[in-house]
């Protein structure tokens, strides 16, 4: 990475005074022809990571109810061997992971932490789009079984299949099929520190987790000597505490306080401090596993982050944690390494292309070999005047392009 400097400032006006938080580099500028240093802004696909460093993005950091500045539940870790994967993929996040330009063959590695729709409501558009968009092979999901097989990610995976059949059926006709494929993996749920993933240098481990029903998990990843822990929906759990100890950056979520969630969300009282303080994690609660566990940056997420709420959540936290801390808006993204952990925001562009990689599409289907999904009925009701009107232009491309 480019970054040459870190500053770790104390805001001792507003955080207690061991509360660091870690920011990009900044620096003077020389001349007024010449160019700026780093500020505070990741412009990606900038900037190679060195081989011991991991890049962690916040692609989404919401809830299931869907808000433009704020994506539910993903993060994806960019590792210096090359390597990435995705931490769910919750509803509206692909707009976040899209604007990074990371050739979607690139994108097919999935960790699923459970099956609510905020971590996984936008697979639909990784699978559908990165098919569209460059992806040539298969992608690979990772996620729990359930405590029945219907609960399971397998089962999920499946269905979800069955439900885009026709998405598929016309698409197989002109694209290659492969890239259409879901490869699954589950793994059990209740594995205390499991190995799910293990290959080149980098191991993923599941923790069970205590959420809305059996299933849930969080996942620490390890690379380089560097340990982040992923963590899930959960209220505080005890394999948490042990495993996430000592973590270099360690995400749990934290929720609404109540009164927000009465104020903002629309829950009743019941509602609110039963999701805020029992299927979710507090403000106090996610203090107390932080100052705990003790990480070298603890990341709160899974809230609509604006001033109030922010402020509300920071306070409770302040109760029972003064360590280094972040409350995470999507696009945030922290370069880690053994020295230093910086924090910047991406700036990317809102209208990005997907980006080719280095391996050629499949081969769509030979022509006959796939049944065509539309009718002679259908076909019949081409309406003619539209052919004759792009004939020349048709006429044209094809002469341009050597098709027949
Ligand atoms: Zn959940
Ligand atoms: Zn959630």
């Amino acid at each position: 990475m480019r970054l040459s400097v870190i500053t770790a400032f104390l805001a001792g006006a507003v955080l207690p005074i061991a509360a660091i938080i870690l920011m990009g580099a900044g620096g003077t500028v020389k001349s007024p022809t010449g160019t700026a240093p780093d500020r505070y802004a990741y412009y990606p696909g900038t900037e190679d990571l060195d081989k011991d460093e991991i890049r962690l993005i916040a692609c989404g950091t919401g809830l299931p109810a869907a808000r433009r500045d704020q994506a539910a539940t993903c993060f994806l870790a960019e590792l210096g061997n090359g390597d990435k994967f995705l931490f769910d993929v919750g509803t509206g996040s692909m707009a976040n992971v899209a604007a990074l330009m990371i050739p979607y063959d690139f994108l097919d590695k999935v960790f699923l932490t459970h099956l609510h729709t905020d971590h996984w409501g936008d697979l639909a558009t990784l699978w559908a789009g990165g098919w569209t968009a460059g992806r040539t092979k298969p992608l690979r999901v990772w996620g729990p079984k359930g405590a029945t097989p219907d609960m399971g990610t397998a089962y999920a995976i499946e269905k979800f299949l069955e439900a885009y059949n026709w998405d598929a059926t016309t698409r197989n006709f002109v694209l290659s099929p492969e890239p259409g494929k879901i490869s699954v993996t589950e793994f059990d749920y209740k594995a205390v520190n499991a190995v799910v993933y293990e290959e080149n240098g980098v191991t993923i481990r599941s923790l069970p987790a205590v959420h809305a029903g059996d299933g849930p998990v969080s996942f620490i990843l390890e690379y380089a000597g560097l340990k982040v822990v992923i963590g899930g929906d959960t209220f505080p759990n005890k394999w948490f505490i042990e495993h996430a100890a000592n973590a270099d950056l360690a995400i749990h979520e934290t929720f609404l306080t109540p009164p927000d969630l009465v104020r903002l969300y629309g829950q009743s009282p019941g509602q609110a401090i039963a999701v805020g303080t029992q299927i979710h994690t507090s403000p106090q609660a996610f203090g107390k596993v932080m100052s705990t566990i003790k990480p070298r940056l603890a990341v709160g997420y899974h809230f609509f982050n604006e001033q109030a709420t922010h402020d509300n959540i920071l306070r409770g936290v302040l109760q029972t944690y003064a360590g280094p801390l972040s409350l995470a808006v999507d696009n945030m993204v922290w370069n880690i390494t053994k020295e230093k952990i910086t924090e910047r925001m991406i700036v990317s562009p809102s209208q990005a292309w997907a980006v080719s990689g280095p391996n050629k599409p499949p081969k769509p289907p030979a022509r006959g070999s796939v049944p065509d999904p539309i009718s002679d009925f259908i076909k019949a009701g081409r309406w003619q005047p539209a052919e004759q009107a792009q004939a020349a232009m048709v006429e044209k491309f094809k002469k341009e392009y050597g098709l027949q």
